[in-house]
């Protein structure tokens, strides 16, 4: 995958990246995630979650160090922003990072790290001022191994279990004061706008394995008889294979529609919620009727179904529950018009949305 270039998408060539878009990249996690929902979980998380923030809002120096090395499969990266007593209340961070002469200490432990047991660095996220709350939330760059932060065991989960999920404990963890990303204080705001990105690949990701389940459906239905003919000649089967395929197809627009808004720079917060929350609760909701296609079949591990069902599930958790994606989508739409109405942007909406648009990696 590093040789072709899908590690680092919409990396510059300048910093070994592939210099595409996000459309591309979300047609790349599909088509991957198609095959495996693992891999198309490790190939978003190193693209938008650690090297998207690198790149946006890393210095030039930091940029060489930490991303050209990240773009080749050589080495891959995680995000660290959950812990165990807060996901979606991102800003409740109770990890901390204090400055000592040239270096910050980080203590705290980190939760659900996707690509934890693989990854050579992680950005990472603390409180350096307690008393600012979200706004005293800073973003560190720290390579892996390192002394002071250790990893948790692999969780065993229902699905995407090839890719490794685990704790991040950092006990008096020292790192350099230049490993600091973007400026003090700016934590939340990066971890936010990550996320927005992120949630494109989630949803790009549902769309493969909705994608695969439909697939596999067809195939199935095509080839079993009951009552004299193909199951795909019952109206009952036909309506399913129907829904499915539109609940796939509009979730992709939504998707693609969410990925051009960024590669033209426009706003797409929004749109990126509702690709997400759309994607994924049309992956479940497919795998689910697959499974219902392919009768007893659908229900043991010889056929595909019964992994696409478990690998599902996740898109609805990670990077923003399905929850927390309707509450970003209602705040935006609420605010937009109140904007409409004045005339007038408030400043603070900006920061209102920071707010809402909780939901981890
Ligand atoms: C396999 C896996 C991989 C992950 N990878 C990463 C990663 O790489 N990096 C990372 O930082 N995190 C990662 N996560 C963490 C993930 O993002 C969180 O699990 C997720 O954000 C939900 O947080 P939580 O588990 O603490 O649930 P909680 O926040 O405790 O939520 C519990 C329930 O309450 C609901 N809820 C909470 N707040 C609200 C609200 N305001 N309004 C309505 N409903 C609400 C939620 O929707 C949910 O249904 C991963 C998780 C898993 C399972």
């Amino acid at each position: 995958m590093g040789a072709l270039g899908l590690l680092a998408m919409d990396v510059p060539e300048e910093y070994s990246g592939a210099g595409l878009d996000y459309l591309a990249y979300s047609i790349a996690v599909e088509e991957i995630s198609r095959g495996c929902a693992s891999t198309g979980v490790i190939m978003s998380v190193n693209n938008s979650l650690y090297l998207g923030p690198v790149l946006k809002f890393g210095s030039e120096e930091q940029k060489h160090k930490w991303i050209a090395p990240f773009t080749s499969g050589d080495k891959i990266g995680c995000f660290a922003l959950s812990e165990p007593g807060n996901g979606s209340d991102a800003g409740a961070a109770s990890t901390v990072a204090s400055l000592d002469g040239d270096e910050w200490v980080l203590n705290g432990t980190k939760a659900w790290i996707t690509n934890a047991w693989d990854a050579s660095a992680v950005v990472v996220f603390a409180t350096t001022d307690k008393s600012q709350k979200h706004k005293g939330i800073s973003a560190f760059l720290v390579p892996m191994p390192t002394p002071g932060l250790s990893l948790g065991k692999k969780e065993d989960k229902l699905g995407i279990r090839a890719s490794s999920t685990a704790n991040l404990i950092f006990e008096d963890c020292r790192i350099p004061k230049a490993n600091l990303l973007g400026q003090l204080g700016m934590g939340f705001k990066i971890a936010m706008q990550t996320l927005d990105t992120g949630r494109i690949g989630i949803a790009s990701q549902a769309l493969g394995i909705a994608q695969a389940a439909l697939d596999c459906a067809v195939d199935y239905a095509e080839k079993r008889v009951a009552f004299g003919s193909p199951i795909t000649k019952l109206q009952a089967i036909q309506f399913k294979l129907a829904d499915m395929a539109v609940a796939l197809e509009s979730a992709r627009l939504l998707t693609w529609r969410a990925a051009m808004l960024k590669d033209s720079g426009k706003p797409f917060t929004k749109e990126a919620a509702m690709a997400k929350l759309a994607a994924s609760e049309a992956a479940t909701a497919i795998s689910h009727q697959a499974i219902q296609i392919l009768g007893g079949m659908g229900y043991v591990t010889e056929m595909p179904a019964e992994r696409h069902y478990r690998d599902a599930r996740i898109t609805e958790i990670y990077e923003g529950t399905s929850e927390i994606q309707r509450l970003v989508i209602a705040v935006v739409i609420t605010q937009d018009k109140a904007e409409q109405k004045t005339g007038h942007h408030d400043v603070s909406n900006t920061q209102h949305r920071e707010v809402a648009a909780c939901g981890t990696g």
